[in-house]
């Protein structure tokens, strides 16, 4: 016998998920999808005149009620099919609430336990919203530490953490498979303008937006895409490669994060508009007064950016569409940006963003 080791040439790793367990379980997910006849494109209508045309992609009538069901599907998906996720594994999220709320249904729906890692901040509607689902909340001071303690956590438990802000844009199909790029633009087909200028979104994760702009790209639409972004978040000095000021953390939810997430994909970005916190607000107001419509913060963000940008192309007789999202509805911060009183003890004034909108709304001109 010579001292030399047989080589290694057939080998079955015990301890992975049942494939039986996982396939059901990637059934359940895509029966969700199944079961959904997509989300609407909303009309939102300006002046006749103005050969401008406005568009909202409502997110919130997702079962979970906000853009995060789609992603947080994608992140179950994605972990599922790397056989990461069994029937006994214990699953976890560093999370600003809403992604929770999407990933606790699907949890569920797999009989999976959950836990949120969340600040301690985040709107005890958001908290209620993952318990009703069965999820858990696990509560820490400051947002920065999120993160390591979802990590540690998943460690401890051997469960998985989602990590949302990093696999946000690998997990979502962005070539297509009904992504939200490829909703709007099949939904946009008989609109007289029918590929929209701009397209409008935020970022939290940046997922969203990764997915947009790679496939405005991938299928040649002349669109370009606009990110907006709150005070005291590092996407917009990041993208500006300028050094960021003192981050105090974004005040609107969903969006700004004070670090610059590793799925936010500046390539794919044509345009950052910073936008004040009170504009926002006032947006979200205003969108309500003047449609009905009720959405949360980080939609106002979205509509005072595409308004500016509409301005923009009546000043510069550009025709076209604008297409941006409805995230979440506004229901679920009644009891802060929906309340007038909370609104004043965040030091915010409305009134001159609610002039800037009424001008812009009414006449087509941006004087913000
Ligand atoms: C997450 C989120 C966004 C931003 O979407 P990303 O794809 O994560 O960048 C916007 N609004 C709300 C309410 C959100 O929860």
């Amino acid at each position: 016998m010579s001292g030399h080791p047989l080589p290694v040439t057939d080998v079955t790793v015990t301890g992975r998920p049942d494939r039986a367990w996982v396939d059901e379980a990637v059934r359940r997910l895509q029966a969700d999808a199944n079961r959904s006849a997509d989300t609407h494109l909303i009309a939102v209508p300006l002046p006749a005149g103005w050969e401008v045309d406005l568009y909202l992609k409502d997110e919130s009538t997702h079962p979970t009620g906000s853009l995060k069901h789609r992603l947080a599907r994608s992140l179950f998906l994605y972990a599922l099919c790397n056989g990461a996720i069994g029937p006994d594994t214990t699953v976890i999220e560093a999370s600003s609430g809403s992604t929770a709320v999407s990933e606790a249904y699907f949890a569920r729906m797999l009989g999976l336990p959950f836990i949120a890692v969340m600040a301690r901040s985040t709107t005890p509607e958001k908290i209620a919203l993952i318990e009703r689902e069965g999820g858990r909340c696990h509560l820490v001071e400051h947002s920065g530490e999120v993160y390591d303690v979802a990590r540690r956590l998943a460690e401890e438990k051997g469960g998985v953490y989602l990590d949302q802000f990093t696999h946000a844009e690998r997990a979502t199909d962005w070539r297509g498979n009904n992504n939200i790029a490829e909703s709007i633009y099949a939904q946009m087909a008989l609109e007289r303008h029918p590929v929209p200028e701009w397209v409008v979104v935020g970022a939290g994760t940046g997922g969203t937006s990764a997915t947009i702009g790679r496939y405005v790209r991938l299928k040649g639409h002349r669109s370009r895409l606009c990110v907006v972004d709150p005070e005291g978040s590092a996407f917009l000095p990041g993208y500006a490669d300028r050094e960021a000021p003192t981050l105090h953390g974004s005040r609107i939810e969903g969006i700004g994060r004070t670090r610059v997430e590793p799925s936010f994909i500046p390539g794919v970005v044509d345009r950052m508009i910073g936008v004040p916190d009170a504009a926002s607000i006032a947006a979200m107001h205003h969108l309500k007064e003047q449609t009905g419509l009720d959405a949360g913060a980080s939609t106002g963000t979205n509509l005072y950016a595409a308004l500016r940008l509409a301005c923009e192309m009546r000043a510069e007789g550009v025709k076209g569409s604008v297409v941006t999202l409805l995230c979440d509805p506004g229901r679920r911060y009644a009891e802060t940006y929906g309340d007038p009183a909370w609104v004043g003890t965040q030091g915010w004034d409305l009134a001159p963003y609610q002039e800037v909108l009424t001008r812009a709304w009414r006449d087509g001109i941006w004087t913000g």
